[in-house]
């Protein structure tokens, strides 16, 4: 399939590619039975410079991500991390993704304090807005100076490597739309409970919950606009990468059944050929519609939104196929843990989990009939 790379991004790829079949692939078992973070991975990543991946190059970036010159790179490169480690690809997509909101939303000194642990020392920024259900809406109390903020945040991946943390979706009592802003992970009041990560899969991407008891936050810390985050459907932007990362781990688990049926000796079974034919279809079509939803933002972000939601919905159909059938084709003993396959299975079936898949069909479908949707829907 021609998927119309620039020879720039084939090289990229090969690159990613390298690193991943060198070093992170070895390694994603160890992460996954330790439950560690995968340091060494982004360890690389830091050296590489693809943790400024959607940085504005004139700041230091590599212009990636919706806004910059090349858009794309950044979901390749995701894409190909997660070929050998899908915690280490989610790591690596929401820090840019946060790092991307950063870049459009704050002014230049901020930017540069808040970046400055990322250049100097590799520190990952996580992107926490997310609320355990039931939990009361963290809150923001004006006070002289600032603000007090006190409430609880789930799975903030990247929250015990980071240095600064993105903190969104919160009321306050100033402003009639949401705030964000950054935080210290030195702020008083602020507990980042690791303990709590103990999934069945995506073990490698820490993902604390957050509780925020009285935290001050001064006013120099408050990153763009109140409502600025659903204004600008940041919501269904950051969701691009999601289906990123489920179609590298689909691509995975494909080229890895493939191989071992073919060591088998099956592949001139007809049975199989139809098997692998189906899933080799779904995961070239949902690459396409990903890579066109992307291409298309500059020029029309409306539609292209749209098109990223038929994009996610395809890869999660996609990767539900894929992992049932790979297991079905090769047989139980493929999902011993011996083979990388049980566990992108286990990954797979936690980050699938992540939701707005019937959402994502229900907007497609909305545009369809022209009635209005919401691309920062999550329930
Ligand atoms: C690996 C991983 C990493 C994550 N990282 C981050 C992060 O960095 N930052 C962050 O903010 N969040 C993150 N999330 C959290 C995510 O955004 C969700 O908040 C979380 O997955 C919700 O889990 P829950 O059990 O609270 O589900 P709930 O929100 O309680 O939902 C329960 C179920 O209801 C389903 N559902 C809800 N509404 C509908 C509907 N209308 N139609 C059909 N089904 C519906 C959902 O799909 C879900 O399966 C991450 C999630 C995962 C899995």
């Amino acid at each position: 399939m021609d998927f119309g790379f620039t020879q720039e991004q084939q090289k990229l790829i090969d690159r990613v590619n390298h690193l991943v079949r060198e070093r992170i692939a070895p390694r994603a078992a160890h992460y996954d039975q330790t439950g560690e973070a995968p340091a060494d991975d982004l360890k690389d990543l830091h050296q590489e410079g693809w943790l400024l991946a959607n940085l504005d190059k004139r700041r230091g970036g590599l212009g990636y991500g919706l806004y910059g010159d090349d858009p794309l790179s950044f979901f390749l490169i995701d894409e190909h991390l997660a070929y050998g480690n899908p915690s280490t690809a989610h790591c690596f997509q929401v820090h840019n993704n946060a790092l991307m909101m950063i870049d459009a939303m704050a002014g230049a000194a901020q930017i540069q304090r808040w970046i400055e642990p990322t250049v100097k020392r590799g520190a990952l920024i996580p992107g926490a807005g997310a609320e355990p259900y039931g939990s009361p809406p963290t809150t923001a109390k004006r006070v002289a100076g600032g603000y007090r903020v006190s409430g609880t945040k789930h799975y903030a991946t990247n929250a015990s490597l980071a240095e600064w943390l993105w903190i969104g979706r919160v009321a306050s009592d100033s402003h009639a739309k949401p705030i964000m802003f950054m935080m210290h992970r030195d702020t008083p009041g602020l507990k980042i409970d690791t303990e709590v990560w103990r999934p069945t899969g995506m073990r490698a991407c820490i993902s604390p919950w957050l509780y925020l008891d009285d935290c001050f936050v001064p006013e120099e810390n408050l990153l763009g606009q109140p409502g600025q985050f659903l204004g600008e459907n940041w919501m269904g932007k950051i969701n691009f990468a999601f289906t990123a990362n489920y179609l590298g781990s689909a691509r995975a688990m494909y080229d890895w059944a493939l191989n071992y049926v073919r060591e088998r000796g099956d592949g001139k079974d007809s049975f199989r050929q139809l098997r692998f034919g189906e899933l080799k279809s779904m995961i070239d079509a949902s690459r396409l519609i990903l890579y066109n939803a992307v291409r298309m933002f500059n020029r029309d972000p409306e539609a292209a939104m749209v098109a990223a939601h038929e994009a996610k919905w395809l890869a999660k159909e996609t990767l539900e196929k894929v992992m049932w059938s790979a297991a079905e084709i090769c047989g139980s003993t493929a999902l011993f843990v011996k083979h990388p396959l049980e566990r992108f299975y286990r990954d797979m079936h936690l980050h699938m989990m992540h939701g707005r898949h019937d959402i994502a069909a229900q907007i497609v479908g909305a545009s369809e009939f022209g009635e209005p949707y919401d691309v920062n829907r999550t329930h």
